[in-house]
C-alpha cells in the first residue's frame, strides 16, 4: 500500500521482497473468505484495537472501512457485505485482488525485487540485503518497513527484523499469538467422539469476564481435536490470553440457548420422560444433540442432570476452562511488534529519520473481521504519504536519492 501511494504521487519505488513471491500472507487470508473490512460506526470500529485507538484513530480516520472498499473497487474487484456488515470481495479469494493490485504497480513502474531478504544497513546507512546471490546493498531516499509479525513463518514474515532494530536500540513488544485458538483438557471421550471432526458451535453465545474486563457476545467457534478456536474465541481472545499470561483461570461460559430464557428451558426439561434414556429426553425437549449435547456432557456434573432447573442455568452458562493459547507460529495475527513510541505521528522511526514503519509489525492487535488488513492498509498507506512528504522536503537523503534513479 505504501508503496501504491507513492507511485501514485510519481515516486519511483523498489519493493524487496525475502520470499520468491510476493503477498503469500494476503494470498492465505484469501482461503478464509478475505474479510477486508467492516463497515460501522466510526467509534465501533475503533474499539476493535484494544489500547491502541488514539494511536490508530488518525490513520483508520483517514484511511477506513470506506476507503478499503473504494480501493478494492479501483482494482476492479467487487465487494459484497456480508453479516455485522463484514465486507468481502465478491470472490471470497484473495486471488483476483492481489493480481489485479501486483498488475497496477508493474504497470505504474515498481521495481519488485524478490527474495531480497534484508538484513538491517551498513556503516554508509544503505540497506543491505541477502539474495541467492549473495550480499547486495541499495540506497533509498525513503523506507517503508512492513516486514509484518511473527505467525505462520512459512508465508515469509519471521519477526527477524527484531534483531534487527532492537540493535538500533528500539523498544520491541513482545510477540504473542493473536486470534488463535486455546486448548481445552478435553477428556479422551470426548476427544475420541467429536474433536477429531472439526465442528462448529453455532448461535450460542460467550460470557467471559476477568476482573474488570468482561466480554458477551453472540456467534459461533469450532471444537477441535485441542480446543476452541473461531472467531467468537479470536474477539476475546486477547482478554483470555492475558488473563491466563497474568496467572488466572481462563474459563469462557456459553449460553447454548440464547434465544430460551432459562425459565422456559427448565419447564421444557421438566416434561415427562417416561421410558425415554437422557439423550433422547434432552433431544425431544431441547433439541440437544451433537458436539453441544457433548460438551453438556463433558462440563456439567453428573447429578445436575437430575435437577431441571439446575441443568437449565447450567446450559445457559456452560462453564469450559481454557488451559493455553496455541503458539505463535499457528496463529492468524500477532500481537507486540515495534513500540509507537518509538515512532512519530507520521510513522517514522525516532532513531532513523527517513524509515517509516507500518502493517502488523507495529504493537497493535485486533480481532479477525476485516481490522486487521484496514489497518495493514491504513498504516500502509499513512507511511507511503509520510515518505512522499520526507522525500519532497528536498533533505540531503533525497538528493542521494534522486541521483541513484536518474
Ligand atoms: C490464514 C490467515 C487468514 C487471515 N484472514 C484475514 C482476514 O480475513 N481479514 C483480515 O483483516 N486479516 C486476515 N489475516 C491477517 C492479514 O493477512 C495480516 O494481518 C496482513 O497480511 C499483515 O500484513 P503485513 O503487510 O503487515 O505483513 P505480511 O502480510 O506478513 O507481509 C510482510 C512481508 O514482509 C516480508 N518480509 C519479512 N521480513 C523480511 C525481510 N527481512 N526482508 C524482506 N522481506 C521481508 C515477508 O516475506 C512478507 O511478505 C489472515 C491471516 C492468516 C494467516
Amino acid at each position: 500500500m505504501a508503496a501504491d501511494t507513492l507511485l501514485a504521487a510519481g515516486i519511483a519505488v523498489d519493493l524487496y521482497e525475502a520470499m520468491p513471491a510476493p503477498a503469500r500472507k494476503l494470498l492465505a487470508a484469501g482461503s478464509g473468505g478475505l474479510n477486508l473490512t467492516t463497515e460501522e460506526k466510526f467509534s465501533l470500529f475503533l474499539g476493535h484495537y484494544p489500547g491502541r485507538e488514539e494511536r490508530l484513530r488518525p490513520f483508520l480516520k483517514d484511511f477506513g472501512p470506506r476507503q478499503t472498499q473504494d480501493w478494492a473497487r479501483s482494482l476492479d474487484v467487487a465487494t459484497v457485505r456480508g453479516a455485522g456488515g463484514k465486507v468481502y470481495p465478491a470472490s471470497r479469494t484473495a486471488a483476483e485482488l492481489t493480481h489485479n493490485w501486483l498488475t497496477r504497480l508493474d504497470n505504474t513502474g515498481l521495481r519488485l525485487h524478490l527474495g531480497h531478504r534484508w538484513l538491517g544497513w551498513d556503516e554508509a546507512g544503505r540497506l543491505r540485503f541477502m539474495t541467492g546471490q549473495g550480499e547486495t546493498t541499495a540506497e533509498a531516499g525513503a523506507v517503508v518497513l512492513a516486514l509484518g509479525g511473527g505467525s505462520r513463518p512459512q508465508l515469509g514474515a519471521t519477526g527477524q527484523w527484531r534483531q534487527i532494530l532492537a540493535a538500533e536500540g528500539c523498544a520491541i513488544a513482545p510477540f504473542r499469538p493473536a486470534n488463535c485458538g486455546f486448548e481445552v483438557d478435553f477428556s479422551e471421550h470426548f476427544r475420541a467422539r467429536f474433536a477429531h471432526l472439526r465442528l462448529p458451535l453455532k448461535n450460542v453465545v460467550l460470557i467471559f469476564s476477568d476482573g474488570g474486563q468482561s466480554f458477551r457476545k453472540r456467534g459461533e467457534c469450532l471444537v477441535t481435536a485441542y480446543g476452541l478456536e473461531g472467531s467468537l474465541i479470536y474477539a476475546c481472545g486477547h482478554l483470555l490470553r492475558d488473563s491466563l499470561e497474568a496467572g488466572h483461570e481462563a474459563l469462557v461460559r456459553f449460553d447454548l440457548f440464547p434465544d430460551t430464557p432459562q425459565q422456559a428451558l427448565a419447564e421444557k426439561l421438566k416434561r415427562p420422560r417416561g421410558r425415554r434414556s437422557l439423550a433422547s429426553h434432552l433431544e425431544k425437549c431441547l433439541s440437544l444433540t451433537g458436539v453441544r449435547r457433548g460438551l453438556a456432557y463433558e462440563f456439567i456434573p453428573k447429578e445436575t442432570f437430575a435437577d431441571s432447573e439446575a441443568l437449565a442455568a447450567a446450559l445457559k452458562n456452560l462453564p469450559i476452562p481454557l488451559l493455553r493459547p496455541r503458539p505463535l507460529a499457528e496463529a492468524i495475527s500477532t500481537a507486540g511488534g515495534l513500540c509507537f513510541s518509538e515512532l512519530d505521528d507520521h510513522l517514522m522511526l525516532k532513531r532513523r529519520p527517513g524509515v517509516f514503519c507500518a502493517g502488523e509489525m507495529l504493537d497493535w492487535e485486533a480481532p479477525t473481521g476485516g481490522y486487521l488488513i484496514t489497518c495493514c492498509l491504513a498504516t500502509g498507506h499513512a507511511a507511503g504519504l509520510a515518505a512522499r512528504n520526507w522525500l519532497k522536503k528536498g533533505s540531503p537523503s533525497q538528493t542521494a536519492w534522486k541521483r541513484l534513479h536518474e
